[in-house]
Protein backbone atom coordinates (compact mmCIF):
# COMPACT_ATOMS: atom_id res chain seq x y z
CA UNK A 1 0.00 0.00 0.00
CA UNK A 2 1.04 3.56 0.20
CA UNK A 3 2.12 3.85 -3.90
CA UNK A 4 -0.99 6.11 -4.93
CA UNK A 5 -1.90 5.71 -8.25
CA UNK A 6 0.31 2.98 -10.14
CA UNK A 7 2.55 3.04 -13.46
CA UNK A 8 1.13 2.65 -16.53
CA UNK A 9 1.80 -1.05 -17.56
CA UNK A 10 1.39 -2.35 -13.50
CA UNK A 11 0.49 -5.87 -14.12
CA UNK A 12 -1.79 -6.34 -11.47
CA UNK A 13 -5.24 -4.55 -11.51
CA UNK A 14 -7.94 -4.60 -8.98
CA UNK A 15 -11.58 -3.68 -10.68
CA UNK A 16 -11.42 0.09 -8.53
CA UNK A 17 -8.24 0.47 -10.82
CA UNK A 18 -6.22 0.71 -8.11
CA UNK A 19 -3.07 -1.82 -8.03
CA UNK A 20 0.19 -2.97 -7.14
CA UNK A 21 3.43 -1.45 -9.25
CA UNK A 22 5.03 -4.31 -11.35
CA UNK A 23 6.57 -6.94 -9.26
CA UNK A 24 10.79 -7.29 -9.36
CA UNK A 25 11.75 -9.68 -6.94
CA UNK A 26 10.13 -11.91 -4.08
CA UNK A 27 12.16 -13.70 -1.66
CA UNK A 28 10.09 -16.56 0.49
CA UNK A 29 10.99 -18.18 4.15
CA UNK A 30 12.39 -21.11 3.58
CA UNK A 31 12.71 -21.01 -0.12
CA UNK A 32 14.26 -17.72 -1.25
CA UNK A 33 14.08 -16.05 -4.01
CA UNK A 34 11.55 -17.30 -6.16
CA UNK A 35 9.49 -16.65 -9.87
CA UNK A 36 6.86 -14.25 -8.70
CA UNK A 37 4.53 -15.98 -10.77
CA UNK A 38 4.91 -18.99 -7.96
CA UNK A 39 2.50 -19.61 -5.39
CA UNK A 40 3.47 -18.91 -2.22
CA UNK A 41 0.99 -19.45 0.09
CA UNK A 42 -0.86 -22.22 1.69
CA UNK A 43 -4.94 -22.08 0.48
CA UNK A 44 -6.03 -22.06 3.87
CA UNK A 45 -2.96 -19.69 5.35
CA UNK A 46 -5.24 -17.31 7.25
CA UNK A 47 -3.63 -14.16 5.47
CA UNK A 48 -5.74 -15.22 2.50
CA UNK A 49 -8.87 -16.68 3.97
CA UNK A 50 -9.10 -13.77 6.97
CA UNK A 51 -6.98 -11.36 5.68
CA UNK A 52 -5.29 -12.20 9.37
CA UNK A 53 -1.21 -11.26 8.44
CA UNK A 54 0.82 -8.54 9.26
CA UNK A 55 2.82 -6.29 6.83
CA UNK A 56 5.07 -3.56 6.08
CA UNK A 57 6.11 -1.14 3.43
CA UNK A 58 9.47 0.21 3.59
CA UNK A 59 11.02 2.39 0.79
CA UNK A 60 14.18 1.66 -0.58
CA UNK A 61 16.91 4.21 -1.33
CA UNK A 62 20.31 3.40 -3.01
CA UNK A 63 19.37 0.10 -2.59
CA UNK A 64 18.69 0.12 1.59
CA UNK A 65 15.49 -0.01 3.07
CA UNK A 66 14.60 3.03 5.05
CA UNK A 67 14.25 2.17 8.87
CA UNK A 68 14.05 -1.00 8.50
CA UNK A 69 14.60 -1.84 12.47
CA UNK A 70 11.90 0.14 13.14
CA UNK A 71 9.31 -1.44 10.32
CA UNK A 72 10.68 -5.12 11.98
CA UNK A 73 9.52 -3.11 15.36
CA UNK A 74 6.27 -2.36 14.42
CA UNK A 75 5.68 -5.43 12.15
CA UNK A 76 6.93 -7.48 15.18
CA UNK A 77 4.15 -5.65 17.52
CA UNK A 78 1.53 -5.94 14.52
CA UNK A 79 2.01 -9.88 14.65
CA UNK A 80 1.96 -10.19 18.24
CA UNK A 81 -1.46 -8.18 18.55
CA UNK A 82 -2.79 -9.84 15.52
CA UNK A 83 -2.40 -13.30 17.48
CA UNK A 84 0.63 -14.45 15.30
CA UNK A 85 3.63 -16.51 16.32
CA UNK A 86 6.34 -14.63 16.97
CA UNK A 87 8.02 -12.53 14.12
CA UNK A 88 11.26 -14.26 13.06
CA UNK A 89 13.01 -10.59 11.96
CA UNK A 90 16.86 -12.24 11.38
CA UNK A 91 14.49 -13.99 8.17
CA UNK A 92 12.98 -11.10 7.62
CA UNK A 93 15.65 -9.00 7.16
CA UNK A 94 17.73 -11.62 4.80
CA UNK A 95 14.77 -12.23 2.94
CA UNK A 96 14.53 -8.62 1.87
CA UNK A 97 18.46 -8.84 1.21
CA UNK A 98 17.87 -11.59 -1.30
CA UNK A 99 14.85 -9.74 -2.98
CA UNK A 100 16.72 -6.35 -3.27
CA UNK A 101 19.83 -7.85 -4.44
CA UNK A 102 17.49 -10.15 -6.96
CA UNK A 103 15.87 -7.13 -7.81
CA UNK A 104 19.27 -4.74 -8.50
CA UNK A 105 17.42 -1.45 -8.48
CA UNK A 106 18.81 1.31 -6.08
CA UNK A 107 14.56 2.51 -5.71
CA UNK A 108 12.40 0.72 -5.16
CA UNK A 109 9.12 -0.49 -2.60
CA UNK A 110 9.98 -3.17 -0.03
CA UNK A 111 6.95 -5.05 1.17
CA UNK A 112 7.50 -7.65 4.25
CA UNK A 113 4.47 -10.10 5.12
CA UNK A 114 4.33 -12.26 8.03
CA UNK A 115 1.47 -15.09 8.19
CA UNK A 116 -0.39 -17.37 10.61
CA UNK A 117 1.12 -20.52 9.03
CA UNK A 118 3.88 -18.71 9.52
CA UNK A 119 4.82 -17.59 5.86
CA UNK A 120 7.65 -14.62 5.98
CA UNK A 121 7.89 -12.93 2.04
CA UNK A 122 9.87 -9.80 1.06
CA UNK A 123 8.30 -8.58 -1.81
CA UNK A 124 10.36 -6.04 -3.97
CA UNK A 125 8.13 -3.71 -6.73
CA UNK A 126 8.82 -0.76 -8.92
CA UNK A 127 8.53 2.60 -7.27
CA UNK A 128 5.55 4.47 -8.69
CA UNK A 129 6.44 6.97 -11.49
CA UNK A 130 3.85 9.78 -10.49
CA UNK A 131 5.11 11.17 -7.05
CA UNK A 132 7.61 13.49 -8.50
CA UNK A 133 4.50 15.07 -10.57
CA UNK A 134 2.15 14.52 -7.66
CA UNK A 135 4.49 16.42 -5.10
CA UNK A 136 4.79 19.15 -7.29
CA UNK A 137 1.06 19.49 -8.28
CA UNK A 138 -0.08 18.45 -4.45
CA UNK A 139 -2.73 16.21 -3.36
CA UNK A 140 -6.32 17.12 -3.41
CA UNK A 141 -8.22 15.11 -0.61
CA UNK A 142 -11.83 14.38 0.61
CA UNK A 143 -12.84 13.54 4.18
CA UNK A 144 -14.96 10.29 4.79
CA UNK A 145 -15.89 8.79 7.67
CA UNK A 146 -13.70 6.47 9.25
CA UNK A 147 -13.30 4.24 11.98
CA UNK A 148 -12.10 4.99 15.10
CA UNK A 149 -9.89 1.92 16.84
CA UNK A 150 -10.70 3.07 20.10
CA UNK A 151 -11.31 -0.60 21.42
CA UNK A 152 -8.66 -3.52 21.67
CA UNK A 153 -10.18 -5.90 19.25
CA UNK A 154 -10.41 -2.90 16.53
CA UNK A 155 -6.75 -3.33 16.26
CA UNK A 156 -5.55 0.47 16.89
CA UNK A 157 -1.66 0.64 15.54
CA UNK A 158 -2.04 -2.37 13.96
CA UNK A 159 -0.88 -2.97 9.96
CA UNK A 160 -2.80 -5.86 9.23
CA UNK A 161 -3.35 -7.40 5.65
CA UNK A 162 -7.00 -6.24 6.08
CA UNK A 163 -6.27 -3.31 4.13
CA UNK A 164 -9.44 -3.75 1.29
CA UNK A 165 -11.50 -0.71 3.03
CA UNK A 166 -8.63 1.68 3.48
CA UNK A 167 -8.54 0.86 -0.38
CA UNK A 168 -12.08 1.61 -0.97
CA UNK A 169 -11.26 4.60 0.34
CA UNK A 170 -8.94 5.78 -2.30
CA UNK A 171 -11.15 4.16 -4.97
CA UNK A 172 -14.04 6.49 -3.78
CA UNK A 173 -11.63 9.61 -3.58
CA UNK A 174 -10.46 8.81 -7.35
CA UNK A 175 -13.83 8.16 -8.50
CA UNK A 176 -14.99 11.73 -6.94
CA UNK A 177 -11.60 13.09 -8.56
CA UNK A 178 -9.64 13.72 -5.44
CA UNK A 179 -6.16 11.79 -5.12
CA UNK A 180 -6.83 10.33 -2.05
CA UNK A 181 -8.91 10.67 1.47
CA UNK A 182 -8.79 11.41 4.96
CA UNK A 183 -10.53 9.60 7.66
CA UNK A 184 -12.81 11.58 10.58
CA UNK A 185 -14.30 10.00 13.19
CA UNK A 186 -17.78 10.00 14.27
CA UNK A 187 -17.46 13.09 16.10
CA UNK A 188 -15.52 14.98 13.27
CA UNK A 189 -12.14 14.51 14.74
CA UNK A 190 -9.30 14.29 11.73
CA UNK A 191 -7.74 10.74 12.28
CA UNK A 192 -5.43 9.71 9.02
CA UNK A 193 -5.50 8.95 5.13
CA UNK A 194 -6.00 5.30 4.34
CA UNK A 195 -2.04 5.06 4.30
CA UNK A 196 -1.06 8.13 5.41
CA UNK A 197 -0.83 10.31 8.49
CA UNK A 198 -2.43 13.80 8.27
CA UNK A 199 -0.47 16.96 8.80
CA UNK A 200 -0.76 20.18 9.10
CA UNK A 201 0.85 24.04 9.97
CA UNK A 202 -0.43 27.02 11.84
CA UNK A 203 2.70 29.61 11.92
CA UNK A 204 5.43 27.79 13.38
CA UNK A 205 3.38 24.86 14.81
CA UNK A 206 3.13 21.52 13.17
CA UNK A 207 -0.05 19.81 14.10
CA UNK A 208 -0.51 15.73 13.86
CA UNK A 209 -3.70 13.93 15.05
CA UNK A 210 -2.30 11.73 18.23
CA UNK A 211 -1.49 7.74 18.44
CA UNK A 212 -4.06 7.91 21.07
CA UNK A 213 -6.65 8.28 18.23
CA UNK A 214 -5.80 4.33 17.16
CA UNK A 215 -4.48 5.57 14.34
CA UNK A 216 -1.59 3.73 12.87
CA UNK A 217 2.21 5.43 14.12
CA UNK A 218 3.76 5.71 11.38
CA UNK A 219 7.51 5.28 10.74
CA UNK A 220 7.78 8.53 8.86
CA UNK A 221 5.54 10.33 11.28
CA UNK A 222 7.80 9.45 13.92
CA UNK A 223 10.82 10.72 11.09
CA UNK A 224 9.04 14.35 11.15
CA UNK A 225 8.64 14.39 14.65
CA UNK A 226 12.28 14.11 14.96
CA UNK A 227 13.00 16.32 11.76
CA UNK A 228 10.59 19.38 12.59
CA UNK A 229 12.70 19.55 16.02
CA UNK A 230 15.77 20.21 13.98
CA UNK A 231 13.83 22.67 11.68
CA UNK A 232 12.48 24.76 14.60
CA UNK A 233 8.90 23.93 14.53
CA UNK A 234 6.65 23.65 17.47
CA UNK A 235 4.84 19.97 17.19
CA UNK A 236 1.44 19.57 18.83
CA UNK A 237 -0.17 16.22 18.71
CA UNK A 238 -3.66 15.84 19.79
CA UNK A 239 -7.61 15.50 18.77
CA UNK A 240 -8.39 18.49 16.14
CA UNK A 241 -11.97 19.27 13.99
CA UNK A 242 -11.62 18.48 10.52
CA UNK A 243 -12.35 22.32 10.61
CA UNK A 244 -8.54 22.77 11.63
CA UNK A 245 -6.88 21.36 8.62
CA UNK A 246 -9.09 23.00 6.49
CA UNK A 247 -8.31 26.31 8.02
CA UNK A 248 -4.69 24.99 8.23
CA UNK A 249 -1.48 27.41 6.72
CA UNK A 250 -0.26 24.61 4.34
CA UNK A 251 -1.29 20.73 4.93
CA UNK A 252 0.52 17.30 3.80
CA UNK A 253 1.03 13.83 4.42
CA UNK A 254 3.56 11.60 5.29
CA UNK A 255 4.12 7.83 4.34
CA UNK A 256 7.09 5.74 3.51
CA UNK A 257 6.54 5.32 -0.32
CA UNK A 258 5.21 8.82 -0.77
CA UNK A 259 7.28 10.71 2.12
CA UNK A 260 6.14 14.72 2.60
CA UNK A 261 3.37 14.77 0.37
CA UNK A 262 1.79 18.19 -0.06
CA UNK A 263 -2.24 18.64 0.70
CA UNK A 264 -3.65 21.32 -1.56
CA UNK A 265 -7.14 21.03 -1.42
CA UNK A 266 -10.06 19.48 1.05
CA UNK A 267 -13.41 18.85 0.11
CA UNK A 268 -13.09 21.21 -2.98
CA UNK A 269 -11.51 24.13 -0.12
CA UNK A 270 -8.18 25.57 -1.38
CA UNK A 271 -4.63 24.80 1.58
CA UNK A 272 -2.32 27.25 0.89
CA UNK A 273 1.47 26.36 0.59
CA UNK A 274 4.32 26.28 2.95
CA UNK A 275 7.84 25.87 3.60
CA UNK A 276 7.77 23.10 6.00
CA UNK A 277 6.69 20.38 4.03
CA UNK A 278 9.45 21.05 1.40
CA UNK A 279 11.96 21.70 4.31
CA UNK A 280 10.68 18.21 5.81
CA UNK A 281 10.37 16.39 2.66
CA UNK A 282 14.55 17.32 1.91
CA UNK A 283 15.34 17.03 5.52
CA UNK A 284 13.66 13.16 5.31
CA UNK A 285 15.85 12.30 1.96
CA UNK A 286 18.70 13.78 3.36
CA UNK A 287 18.24 11.38 6.36
CA UNK A 288 17.22 8.79 4.02
CA UNK A 289 19.83 8.89 1.60
CA UNK A 290 22.65 9.18 4.06
CA UNK A 291 21.77 6.01 6.62
CA UNK A 292 19.23 4.09 5.29
N1 LIG B 1 -1.56 5.27 8.36
C1 LIG B 1 -1.95 4.15 7.70
C2 LIG B 1 -3.34 3.64 7.90
C3 LIG B 1 -1.06 3.49 6.84
O1 LIG B 1 -1.43 2.38 6.21
C4 LIG B 1 0.25 4.01 6.65
C5 LIG B 1 1.21 3.33 5.75
O2 LIG B 1 0.85 2.60 4.86
C6 LIG B 1 0.61 5.17 7.33
C7 LIG B 1 -0.31 5.77 8.19
C8 LIG B 1 1.99 5.74 7.17
O3 LIG B 1 2.93 4.92 7.81
P1 LIG B 1 4.46 4.85 7.39
O4 LIG B 1 5.00 6.23 7.52
O5 LIG B 1 5.07 3.91 8.37
O6 LIG B 1 4.51 4.36 5.99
Amino acid sequence: MDEGTPVAGGHRRAAGGEGLTPTLALAVGGRGVVDPAEPVLRGDDEALVRGRAAFETLRVYGGIPFALAQHLDRLAGSAERLGLPAVNRLELEELARQALDAAGVAEAVLRLFWTPTPTSLALVSELPGHLDALRERGQRLISLRGVRADEPWLLPGVKSTSYAVNMAAEAEAKRRGADDAVFFDGEGIVLEGPTTNIWWRRGRTLCTPALELGILAGVTRAAAIELAQGLEYELEEGSYPLGDLVGADEAFTTSSVREVMPIVELDSVPIGRGPAGDELQAALRRQATLRG
